[in-house]
């Protein structure tokens, strides 16, 4: 890995002062991005990198009357196994247990799962090889070429790449905000194409801290190829609020995680095997499947299911 000069920042503000900079890239537990920086697929190389870990205060989680405050250092594994996240976001606590490894849990923070790069492997290839749309190139190369984990509900900002970070769709049904060092932003609007980014962050703006609304209904499901340690195939996430509206967000299928409206609708009356199954059925009526990725069609409309049925069996 070539060498950068690392930075400690003392508050948020100081580290999105220094992250307004060009050669400026922020670190928190390290596990996504030094893994980009080591095999240079970025078109740019940082010259520094801010520490986020020694800013005090963003490590905890804390409750109002209706809401869980979750700072953005707070890791995944304590994210999963807080009796908090358990009772009022349950989505999250099993969305945050099923992302990756215990290792990578345990290093991992709330706020680098939610702003990690896309996994595309033409967006990803060491030494910055294809110069995608998500790039500013004027292709994505997974159009012709090796698509099996890409999107089957079209294309985002010229880019076919599936979102692939698992508190995401639980964060988007939820109806959690990310508070930022500028604004608030519903999670449903926070994962969308901008450049480089997997979200709407504009540069020098951080994440501060996750308002989750407590709900005691919420569950989340997870297909990937290993069970131990691997990126979903397709995730989903569903969650009642306030009002008894079911919220169905699906991920991994999209350049976004994207919620299933039509797919809500089927289960506005309650949640059966036959409504969900329909849910199911709706969520996956506009498909855009590519050359290799039609399996994805199946897992996606049982995963659908399979979590509206957890909502009101378990
Ligand atoms: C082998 C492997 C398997 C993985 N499997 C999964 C998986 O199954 N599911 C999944 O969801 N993820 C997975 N990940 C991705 C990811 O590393 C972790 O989920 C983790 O949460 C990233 O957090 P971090 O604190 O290490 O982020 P970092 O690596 O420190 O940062 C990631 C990105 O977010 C930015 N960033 C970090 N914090 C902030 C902030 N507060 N504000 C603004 N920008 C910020 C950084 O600049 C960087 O661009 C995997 C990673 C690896 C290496």
């Amino acid at each position: 890995m070539r060498p950068f000069k690392h930075i400690q920042a003392s508050t948020i503000e100081e580290a999105a002062a220094l992250a307004a900079h060009e050669d400026v890239m922020v670190i928190a537990g390290g596990t996504d991005l030094l893994g980009t920086l080591k095999d240079e697929c970025l078109p740019y190389y940082p010259n520094y990198l801010v520490d986020l870990k020694t800013v005090p205060g963003l490590d905890t989680i804390e409750e109002t009357d209706t809401e869980l405050v979750i700072g953005a250092l707070v890791k995944l594994q304590d994210i999963a196994d807080s009796e908090l996240v358990k009772t009022h976001a349950q989505a999250l606590a099993e969305a945050c247990g099923r992302a990756a490894s215990p290792t990578i849990r345990n290093m991992g923070t709330i706020g680098g799962n939610i702003c990690q790069m896309h996994r595309c492997w033409y967006f990803r290839c060491p030494d910055n090889r294809f110069v995608c749309a998500r790039k500013g190139g004027k292709e994505c190369y997974a159009y012709k070429g090796d698509n099996r984990y890409h999107s089957i509900l079209g294309i985002e900002g010229n880019c076919l790449a599936a979102s692939s970070h698992d508190s995401a769709p639980a964060l988007a049904a939820l109806g959690a905000t990310i508070v930022t060092t500028a604004r608030e932003i519903p999670a449903e609007d926070f994962f969308h194409a901008n450049g480089l980014r997997s979200n709407v962050l504009e540069n020098g703006e951080l994440v501060k801290e996750i308002r989750v609304p407590k709900t005691e209904k919420s569950r989340f499901e997870k297909f990937a190829l290993r069970k131990s340690i691997d990126f979903p195939l397709v995730n989903c996430a569903v969650a009642e609020d306030a009002d008894g509206q079911i919220h169905i967000v699906l991920g991994a299928c999209y350049p976004s995680p994207k919620r299933m409206t039509d797919a809500e609708e089927c289960v506005k009356a309650g949640v059966t095997e036959e409504s969900a199954q329909a849910a199911g059925d709706a969520a996956v009526s506009k498909v855009m499947v590519l050359s290799h990725n039609e399996y994805k069609v199946e897992i996606a409309r049982t995963l659908v299911k399979r979590t509206l049925l957890r909502l009101v069996n378990e």
